[in-house]
């Protein structure tokens, strides 16, 4: 893990040559970018705190905190309880699943506050790809 982020702070630092975007000069930006990257390590264990917080006050089940997959870039947290796929974008808590009708895709549910939430997006919420609609705009005449 250590490993890991260490890494890509390189290869983001490396991404872009010395100089290219922060003038000569300009240090605060360079404190600013620098204060970014530091933040980046909190901000992922805030991510798996959060989500494995609320995963666990829904469904009653303690979350492994490893195995919470973080993505830091969209500031977003996704787990996976008893084949369920939970995910937490900070300001909501979703379900995520396939389209309903062809097994593919990966849908948002409504966001989830309590346990009904919880339960619609478990059974009567049907997510579906636009040409999946059970009635083609064609067939209507
Ligand atoms: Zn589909």
């Amino acid at each position: 893990m250590q490993a890991q982020s260490l890494q890509a702070l390189q290869g983001a630092l490396n991404i872009v040559p010395p100089g290219a975007v922060i003038a000569p000069g300009a240090e605060w930006q360079r404190r600013a970018v620098e204060r970014y990257r530091r933040q980046q390590p909190d901000a992922a264990a805030a991510l798996r705190a959060e989500i494995a917080a609320r995963v666990g006050r829904l469904t009653g089940r303690g979350v492994d905190l490893s195995t919470v997959v973080v993505d830091e870039q969209q500031q977003a947290a996704l787990v996976t309880i008893d084949g369920v796929q939970f995910h937490w974008d900070r300001t909501h808590l979703t379900v995520i699943r396939p389209c309903a009708h062809c097994g593919l895709g990966s849908f948002a549910s409504p966001p989830i506050h309590d346990a009904g939430d919880l339960g619609y997006a478990l059974s009567d919420w049907r997510p579906l790809h636009p040409d999946c609609q059970p009635f083609e705009p064609d067939d209507i005449h």
